[in-house]
């Protein structure tokens, strides 16, 4: 079983409590807690998608927000099939431009179902499934 502390490194570059810390449930008191289900999304999400691409990256990458439970996901405006209500999508920050996060992640060929850039915001929206991923890109201003 995955232990969710917060000092438990998820992967050589991840910890869980970067993919689960959020300054919005703080300030409004909000548990974000996964369930076992959840705490497995978060975990293969790391191991098969953000650290590979850390590495590819070779520079750190920042979680902006990573799991979401539906109270949160609700706060923070998230729709309500976010992917990060089921802990398989995390928002990336790079310093610099996000757009060369997603140029890294299509040149290593790693796997992931949606990759979503947010020009204006400049984060990388990343995503995976345990089976089927779609391998979609969407661009956003
Ligand atoms: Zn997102």
């Amino acid at each position: 079983m995955e232990k969710t502390h917060p000092k438990y490194n998820l992967s050589t570059n991840f910890t869980w409590d970067e993919m689960l810390h959020s300054a919005t449930a703080d300030k409004h008191g909000i548990k974000n807690i996964p369930d076992q289900e959840e705490e497995k999304a978060i975990a293969a999400l790391v191991k098969r998608l953000l650290q590979p691409l850390r590495i590819a990256y070779g520079h750190p990458i920042r979680i902006s927000s990573g799991y979401r439970c539906r109270e949160l996901n609700k706060r923070v405006g998230g729709v309500p099939a976010s992917q990060h209500i089921k802990g398989e999508a995390a928002d990336c920050m790079i310093d610099g431009n996000a757009s060369k996060l997603l140029g890294i992640l299509l040149a290593h060929e790693l796997p992931f179902d949606q990759a979503i850039l947010y020009k204006k915001r400049n984060f990388l929206h990343l995503s995976i499934r345990a089976v089927n991923n779609r391998r979609q890109v969407i661009i956003n201003d």
